[in-house]
């Protein structure tokens, strides 16, 4: 699905399951668990829509997203 670039701002492809982050516009590939932080930590504007995840895993990369629907 398309969602936000953290970088560029731009349309980028989070993977159906949720393993990978990869914007075509900047070259962004990064994992999802680093997608989370790094957006955590550069915009705070995402905590919203990311306060669920980060606040059950203290925005530490997960080893599992299975909590996920
Ligand atoms: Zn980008």
């Amino acid at each position: 699905m398309k969602i936000k670039c953290p970088k560029c701002k731009k349309a980028a492809e989070l993977a159906p399951d949720y393993s990978s982050v990869k914007c075509e516009h900047c070259n962004l590939d990064m994992s999802y668990g680093e997608y989370v932080r790094f957006v955590s930590q550069h915009d705070s504007k995402y905590s919203d829509i990311l306060g669920d995840y980060t606040g059950t895993t203290g925005g530490q990369t997960a080893g599992t997203l299975d909590e996920w629907d």
